[in-house]
């Protein structure tokens, strides 16, 4: 061991094996890996080795292809074999919606270029597993790229492989102290002391504890786990190929051949927590006591499955612990206020995802940036509410209970909730508000009247005629919404105007201006579309989405100017927007304050009523419109006070779904859809903000170097032929034949009565009037190209 390494990894399991390969990979070979045990000594010498290809979220999806393929890879390098059993793998739906929404998943691997996937037959799915029973089953998703792994030797082939390239493996050797540096990381371990630039933490079932060592508190959980492996199995045995992996969805299991015998694995609906605050640091190769009982219904279902079950015997059970996040991906990336300290944790699916994880995190620390967005598995899209024990008890519980549970676009889950609450809630609710949850904030959906229950669906939802009815009074009169769910951090000090002059791309609002801000990354992808205001008495506001709070804060943290002060003051300052043609009258009643005089994109300092509030002349709806904010003490009375205003001039209370719509008629693009850091100004139309001759701004070469050459592809709008459902995101989008783009998002527009959607197309194939199909929850539907903001294309109701 040397006294000092530009990295150290604490973890000596699939996952710090593979972050310590990807380092190595990328060139750093003063790196190592510390192990309190040997290699695989938590989760990972008790996994089943399994990879599937399915994932809700495409680039999470596209991750674990690669980690697949990387399997076969390092154990060339290595050579260490890794086990592989590349059986093909498939995935059944037993109700219709199941396979419905296996239909759509199929679509989704298409757009994202997974290729070797494809729908099958019960019929065919027998005939690939002889000893499954297709009772029930409708059909299935099949992947020619799904099978299993020795653990163990997968490990070894991480680390063999970093090795080779000069990484340094040091087991039997507890991590037990980091202190923060001026140079790094002082890391006090059972050998000694070393020092290092960055830490990866990469302790799994530990993770907790090595995040207390830095002071951070994860928000992550261990929770038990089943699976056994039978005797061998005569029918089994007999056939002359292995039977491939099964994940029987509406069975919670997931099924394997073991040697002659089969693995079959429970996702219990009963879950079970295991040592939340961490594992004790004796532990290691023990399992938990099995409990058939609390699993008995899975293990029915799964004995149904597969009836070769019923009479064979049981070698071994396995009931172990791995880790979850709240939403169950993984845990990755830099942790603001802690240079130099990286996390690689709460990977549920080590052999499947950490491939992925590895080369996302060492990409991140060697080169500044991850290439894939990987904002799913991000840290930062967590916060400190997400800190706290019960919160994390209840997500990462919801999460295992449903893992195999579908989850409906339209459905609200409860874990967690409610957490953060508006001021004016209570009475909202009242008056019917329907809620959802954007980073443990209450957010408004709809209105609906008492009794009414929306009914979870892939297509249209029953709540979409309230919608409607929102819609409708934005455009005809006005809607008032509550925008609490919106981030505000206000900067300050001598040197606020140049930092955002800096790290923001556009031409800087005048004072009582606000202005829409792409912000990027220096290798000119986005990282936020954000507004910054200028109230002109040396206050600016950047405005974004709530859930980027902590995301956004860390890249400013990064990304620091001197003379700056920036809060996060989004749960200080809240407000209510009013947008509709009747929306200025309404204030008007309420201010002697020059209200009509404030132009489109103006903003400045009004008395509403009682309240001292600031208000910004914007609109997302595409109407006439005001941000009206405002102390969140004062929530209720403003609410109270709009309303009353408004009362006989059609204003209604609407939601976040109507402003959904509202804004497709506009074309107007939201963050995680037509906006992510994978995608360029260029690519997305942010490069009409941006000011090209301003001296610098962070990635002002590489988006001068697109705009050069042009990107390749575009959002572009689309008007669908839908009858049923719309289209939603990542759809694949063809032109005779051929795939060409994909839905970033879709939805009905109320006003236009028509189905639209945005989409990313190829150039080539993204003019206007170009027909194009795309495939709906699975039926293909014809589309064309059309110019972008069917309503109000010049903009005049939002600028009148
Ligand atoms: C029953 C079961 C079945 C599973 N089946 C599958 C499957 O089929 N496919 C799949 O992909 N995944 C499966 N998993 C999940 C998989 O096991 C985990 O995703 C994976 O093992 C996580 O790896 P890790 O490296 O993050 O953590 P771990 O394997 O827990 O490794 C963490 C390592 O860090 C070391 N460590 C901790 N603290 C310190 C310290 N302070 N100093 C030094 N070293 C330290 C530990 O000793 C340990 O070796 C299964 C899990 C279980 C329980």
């Amino acid at each position: 061991m040397k006294s000092h390494y530009r990295v150290v990894v604490i973890g000596g399991g699939v996952v710090g094996a593979s972050v310590l390969y990807h380092l190595a990979k990328l060139g750093w070979a003063d790196v190592c890996l510390m192990e309190r045990s040997v290699l695989t000594a938590g989760s990972s010498w008790h996994a089943a080795g399994g990879f599937h290809a399915l994932n809700a979220d495409p680039n999470i999806a596209s991750l674990q292809a690669y980690t697949i393929d990387l399997l076969s890879e390092i154990e060339k390098e290595s050579g260490q074999s890794v086990g592989m059993h590349m059986t093909g793998g498939m995935t059944l739906a037993g109700t219709p919606d199941r396979w419905e929404w296996l239909q759509s998943a199929y679509r989704t691997f298409q757009s994202i270029g997974i290729e070797d996937v494809r729908l099958i037959t019960p019929e065919e799915a027998q005939e690939k597993c002889p000893v499954l029973s297709t009772h029930g089953i409708l059909g299935g998703m099949w992947a020619d790229r799904e099978g299993y792994v020795d653990t163990t030797g997968t490990v070894q082939a991480y680390a063999g492989a970093a090795k080779k390239r000069g990484a340094e493996v040091i087991e039997h050797n507890r991590v037990l102290e980091l202190h923060q540096t001026a140079e790094g990381w002082k890391v006090v371990t059972e050998k000694g002391v070393v020092t290092c630039e960055h830490v990866v933490n990469a302790a799994g079932l530990w993770a907790k504890q090595v995040g207390r060592m830095a002071g951070i508190e994860l928000p992550v959980s261990p929770l038990n786990h089943h699976y056994l492996i039978t005797e061998a199995i005569p029918e089994i045995a007999e056939l002359d190929h292995e039977v491939p992996l099964v994940v029987d969805l509406e069975g919670f299991t997931y099924m394997r051949q073991d040697q002659k015998g089969m693995l079959l694995g429970i996702y219990e609906v009963d879950h079970q927590h295991w040592m939340m605050d961490g594992a004790p640091w004796n532990y290691g190769f023990q399992l938990q006591q099995e409990d058939p009982d609390r699993i008995e219904r899975e293990l029915t279902l799964g004995f149904e499955r597969y009836p070769v079950l019923q009479k064979a015997g049981i070698k071994t059970w396995v009931n172990g612990a791995f880790t979850f996040s709240p939403d169950g991906n993984p845990l990755v990336g830099p942790v603001r206020g802690k240079p130099g300290y990286w996390c690689a944790c709460a990977v549920m699916a080590g052999f499947l995802q950490g491939g992925g994880v590895g080369k996302s995190l060492a990409e991140w620390i060697v080169e500044g940036e991850p290439e894939a967005d990987i904002f799913g598995m991000d840290i930062a899209r967590y916060g400190a509410f997400a800190e706290n024990k019960e919160y994390i008890r209840q997500t990462t519980g919801q999460f295992y209970t449903r893992r195999f549970v579908m989850t409906y676009p339209n459905e609200q889950l409860p874990a967690g909730r409610p957490l953060k609450m508006s001021g004016a809630h209570s009475e909202m609710t009242a008056a019917g508000c329907r809620w959802g949850a954007s980073w443990g904030l209450e957010v408004p959906l709809y209105f609906a009247p008492e009794g009414f229950a929306e009914k979870p669906t892939l297509k249209r939802s029953n709540a979409i005629p309230l919608v409607a009815e929102e819609c409708r009074a934005v455009r005809e009169a006005a809607g008032l919404l509550d925008i609490t769910g919106f981030s505000r951090f206000e900067a300050t000090g001598p040197g606020a105007e140049a930092w955002l002059d800096r790290i923001m791309a556009c031409k800087l609002p005048g004072p009582g201006r606000a202005r829409l801000a792409p912000m990027l990354s220096e290798s000119g992808r986005l990282k936020g579309d954000l507004t910054v205001f200028n109230w002109g008495d040396g206050t600016w506001w950047i405005m974004g989405s709530y859930y980027l709070r902590a995301w956004h804060m860390r890249w400013f943290t990064d990304h620091a100017g001197d003379g700056v002060e920036l809060r996060d003051i989004s749960d200080a300052t809240v407000g209510f927007g009013v947008s509709g043609p009747e929306s200025r009258r309404i204030l008007e009643r309420l201010t002697d304050g020059p209200i009509a005089d404030l132009p489109f994109m103006g903003c400045g300092t009004f008395d509403i009523g009682l309240i001292r509030a600031r208000v910004g002349r914007l609109s997302v709806a595409g109407e006439l419109g005001y941000e009206i904010h405002c102390a969140a003490a004062e929530h209720i009375a403003l609410r109270r006070m709009l309303l009353a205003a408004g009362a006989d001039l059609g204003l209604r209370e609407v939601g976040f779904n109507a402003l959904l719509s509202l804004r497709l008629e506009k074309s107007f693009g939201i963050w995680s859809r037509e906006f992510t850091q994978a995608y360029t100004p260029g690519e997305t139309g942010m490069d009409r903000w941006i000011a090209w001759d301003k001296s610098d701004f962070v990635g002002k070469a590489a988006a001068l170097a697109e705009r050069e050459t042009g990107p390749s592809r575009r959002v572009v709008m689309l008007e669908v032929d839908a009858t049923d459902a719309d289209a939603s995101g990542y759809e694949p989008i063809w032109r005779d034949g051929r795939r060409v783009g994909f839905v970033t998002s879709g939805g009905y527009g109320h006003t236009m009565g028509k189905s639209y959607a945005l989409a990313m197309i190829d150039e080539g194939a993204n003019a206007i009037g170009t027909g194009l199909t795309t495939h709906i929850v699975g039926q293909e539907r014809p589309a064309r190209v059309i110019a972008p903001s069917p309503y109000d294309p010049e903009g005049r109701r939002m600028r009148g």
